[in-house]
């Protein structure tokens, strides 16, 4: 034989020698232990060598011999691997790199360019067109090229996870634990991202934000445990009333349940999230009718009707709603997020329960109730706080038999009313140290009276429902009962009846320690609260002061006049003090006295005054003016 026809017989036999070795491996291990490569090469002859090769190291080889088919090869197989000749004719490997690379999945698979020569040109070209590495083509170096894919393999694997890991963390910083919805930060992208697109399509968005009101003193109450099961609940509920349960647009798509933000190919529909404690938020993207928002809102108040059930308890909630329009109300996310919450704000400030359209005027409202808010902090350091006293009568003796401490705020030369900062002291936990300021005052001036030898009235304080949720009011009592020179009877607690049955269970144990300490308790503003006679044997309290909206329309209304006289029995039957506020009027004075009460309070008798004039009044003693020794009073031409 020649020599060449030689070594050619002797490749063809090494040839079919190794490919039946690969195809023993193949059909041996019936598995790609390395895994899937696809390997181009338009030499027959090279391909072969080079699969075999690759075969018998364990990897499974798909073989195309020109671009076309290996991109069909890929699409079908989409391989781990791709091992690519060079030089080819038609399509060299570059450009079929290049082509490579634009199909699905393609971006990141790792491409080996099969190259004849170490060229600097060429590597530096197979980098340019997207390769991941070079391989000189040489008989002998399969171990290599094995290696050397195996190498990219794994690192396109680790690659891989390590994109999996960042998404999957950018997903949970971006989801509420809770309740699973988008958080504040994935909701403002989605919604920045929404104005966008609005912007550039001439389409409105809407946003209504919706707050649980009373949240805090749920959680405060009940717990944090129970606070987070509440929100569970709501979150469920609203996700089923924003997303159009009941209505033509139940089959409406929910626009944040994927992990898009991009507007262009997240989901249509309303998007939902959590952004803030007891905070939801409702993106409207392409709203046409304003009306569609209070339509909404009312769909979500809907989700509030039937109660909620924490822990065994049965709780009702409600919610506000402020909601916001772009671009008329804004164009940019933390603006109109800020406006949505101050429409919100604003429902919650005359109740809650309600929905409110931001607007305008809304800044100037709320400016003024930050201010009243800060300078109210200021108020106790700057001593612009007084007690005013009331004097109780006994209109039996027309003597003075107690006193109310009411408090007033000497703001810029101006005597504001408790009335018009208490609710915002309570909002901020103002009120805390401004009751501890008014127990510690009212005691203390008591404690100089007592010296002075003016008789031992007792003298009651005003306790804010918001204040008793809090359960820190036995600590200040009992340092005033210590600090000062008075009885502890001396000291009467008055509590409005609607803060006392918002949470009976709750604030029981603290009346009941109040109590050991010796003060007396009193149900303020009796008669609003719906309280049933049950409920008020359960109360360890002393006193009954009869609302004064009852006392006032004592000359008009034959069913308060009914009213006050149930209550003054009741009030005697379960052994308490029974006494009228607000008394105005004579016949009032003597309308209530025929009915049992001889305790009163009112103007008739006295404004509230200073502690100085307080103290003259105590050391006259009775009058005679306020004994109710007067004709029965008549209920003729009521209502
Ligand atoms: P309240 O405890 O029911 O106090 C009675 C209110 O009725 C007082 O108003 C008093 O000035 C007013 N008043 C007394 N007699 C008459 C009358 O004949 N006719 C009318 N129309 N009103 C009369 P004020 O001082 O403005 O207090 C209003 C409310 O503010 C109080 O209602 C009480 O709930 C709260 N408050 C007052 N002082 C304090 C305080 O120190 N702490 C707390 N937490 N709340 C306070
Ligand atoms: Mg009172
Ligand atoms: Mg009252």
């Amino acid at each position: 034989m020649k020599p060449v026809e030689a070594a050619i017989a002797e490749l063809a036999a090494s040839i079919a020698a190794l490919a039946a070795d690969a195809q023993a491996i193949r059909s041996a291990t019936g598995a790609a232990g390395e895994g899937t490569v696809l390997l181009v090469d338009d030499d027959p002859v090279a391909r072969m060598m080079t699969a075999a090769a690759l075969a018998r190291r364990g990897w499974r080889v798909i073989e195309a011999d020109s671009a076309t088919s290996a991109l069909q090869l890929f699409e079908r197989e989409q391989p781990q691997v791709i091992a690519l000749d060079a030089v080819m004719p038609e399509r060299d490997g570059f450009a079929t790199c290049e082509l490579l690379r634009q199909l699905p999945g393609g971006v990141h698979v790792p491409v080996v360019m099969l190259t004849s020569l170490e060229d600097e040109q060429s590597v530096v070209r197979a980098y340019d067109v997207g390769a991941s590495d070079f391989f000189v083509k040489a008989p002998g170096r399969w171990m290599l090229l094995s290696q050397r894919l195996r190498y990219l393999v794994r690192a396109s694997r680790v690659r891989a996870e390590l994109a999996r890991s960042r998404a999957d963390l950018l997903r949970v910083q971006r989801t509420d634990a809770l309740t699973k919805l988008p958080n504040r930060r994935r909701f403002q992208e989605i919604f920045g991202a929404e104005l966008q697109r609005a912007h550039e399509r001439g389409s409105r968005t809407g946003l209504l934000l919706l707050g649980v009101n009373r949240f805090r003193l749920i959680n405060d109450s009940l717990g944090v445990g129970a606070g987070d099961q509440l929100l569970l609940q709501i979150s469920r509920r609203l996700a089923d009333a924003f997303r159009g349960e009941g209505d033509a647009d139940r089959s409406r798509q929910w626009g944040c349940d994927s992990d898009d933000v991009d507007p262009a190919t997240r989901p249509p529909g309303p998007c939902m999230a959590r952004v803030g404690g007891h905070e939801f938020a409702c993106m409207v993207p392409d709203l046409v009718y304003e009306d569609d928002l209070e339509r909404l809102a009312r769909q979500a108040f809907e989700a509030f009707e039937q109660p909620f059930w924490v822990g065994g308890n049965e709780l009702f909630a409600t919610a506000s709603i402020g909601a916001v329009v772009s671009p008329s109300d804004g164009r940019r996310v933390v603006p109109l997020l800020a406006r949505a919450d101050l429409a919100m704000r604003t429902v919650e400030e005359v109740g809650g329960n309600g929905f409110r359209r931001y607007a305008e005027r809304m800044n100037t409202t709320r400016a003024a109730h930050w201010k009243l808010e800060s300078d109210l902090h200021r108020a106790i350091g700057l001593r612009q706080l007084r007690l005013l006293y009331q004097p109780k009568i006994d209109v039996a003796t027309g003597a003075i038999v107690g006193a109310e401490a009411l408090i007033r705020w000497q703001r810029d030369g101006e005597l504001v009313s408790p009335a018009a900062f208490i609710p915002a002291a309570e909002d901020s936990g103002l009120i805390v140290p401004i009751t501890e300021w008014v127990l510690t005052e009212a005691c203390r001036q008591l404690g100089v009276w007592n010296r002075a030898g003016l008789p031992p009235i007792p003298l009651s304080v005003n306790i804010s429902g918001r204040h008793l949720q809090r359960g820190t009011l036995t600590v200040p009592v009992r340092d005033c009962l210590n600090a000062y020179p008075i009885a502890p009877g001396q000291l009467e607690l008055e509590i409005t009846e609607t803060a006392l049955m918002r949470n009976l269970d709750d604030v029981l144990p603290q009346l009941r320690a109040l109590k050991a300490l010796g003060v007396s308790l009193s149900i303020d503003d009796f008669g609003t609260g719906y309280s049933s006679l049950a409920y008020l044997k359960r109360l360890p309290i002393d006193i009954l002061k009869i609302d004064r909206a009852f006392v006032g329309e004592l000359e008009t209304s034959r069913e308060s006049t009914a009213l006050v006289g149930a209550i003054v029995s009741m009030g005697h039957g379960l052994d308490l003090d029974v006494v009228a506020e607000g008394v105005e009027t004579p016949e009032q004075m003597r309308c209530l006295a025929q009915r049992g009460c001889r305790l009163m309070q009112g103007y008739l008798f006295s404004h509230p005054v200073t502690p100085d004039r307080f103290a003259d009044m105590l050391a006259q003693g009775s009058r005679s003016l306020w004994r109710a020794d007067a004709p029965e009073c008549s209920t003729e031409g009521t209502r």
